[in-house]
């Protein structure tokens, strides 16, 4: 049976799921005989978040609402892949945890105009995760290696 796949992005510049694109191109007529993509908003829209095998996910979780659709994606995948740096480590895309106080003070209109969290974070902090790719952006060889071992 074919594995079910989703992608998914949390706030990030989106530069992994821009070079997984173009892995795609390389790689996917091969990979279609043994998955689906039934989640990627950049190929594709929006549909149920329900039932994967395997979820890849980049960028940070900045809010509340990202935070409960980060655990839902986990509740839904049998497999989840932390995608890039962001999502390993919360950096670059967490910069906002790294400022300094007078720094805090000086953006503090502009963070306080949105629901953020206390802190970003790196996808690894918000859910269990169970496989991760490194790079910023991914490195291509990796994403190969560990989403063919996945995929079966
Ligand atoms: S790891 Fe780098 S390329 Fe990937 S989403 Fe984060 S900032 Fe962008």
């Amino acid at each position: 049976m074919k594995k079910k796949v989703g992608i998914f992005s949390f706030t990030c510049d989106e530069g992994c799921s821009i070079l997984l694109v173009e892995i795609f191109n390389k790689k996917l007529v091969g990979w279609l005989e043994k998955m689906d993509i039934k989640y990627f908003l950049s190929i594709k829209e929006e549909s149920e978040v329900k039932d994967f095998d395997v979820a890849l996910v980049e960028g940070v979780i900045n809010t509340e609402k990202e935070l409960k659709e980060i655990k839902k994606i986990r509740e839904n995948s049998k497999t989840l892949i932390a995608m890039g740096a962001c999502a390993m480590t919360g950096q670059p895309s967490g910069q906002r945890n790294l400022f300094s106080a007078d720094q805090l003070a000086e953006a503090k209109d502009t963070l306080n105009s949105f629901p953020f969290l206390p802190k970003a974070l790196s996808i690894k902090e918000a859910v269990k995760v169970d496989d991760e790719i490194i790079g910023c952006p991914i490195n291509e060889g990796k994403f190969i290696e560990v989403f063919e071992k996945w995929i079966g």
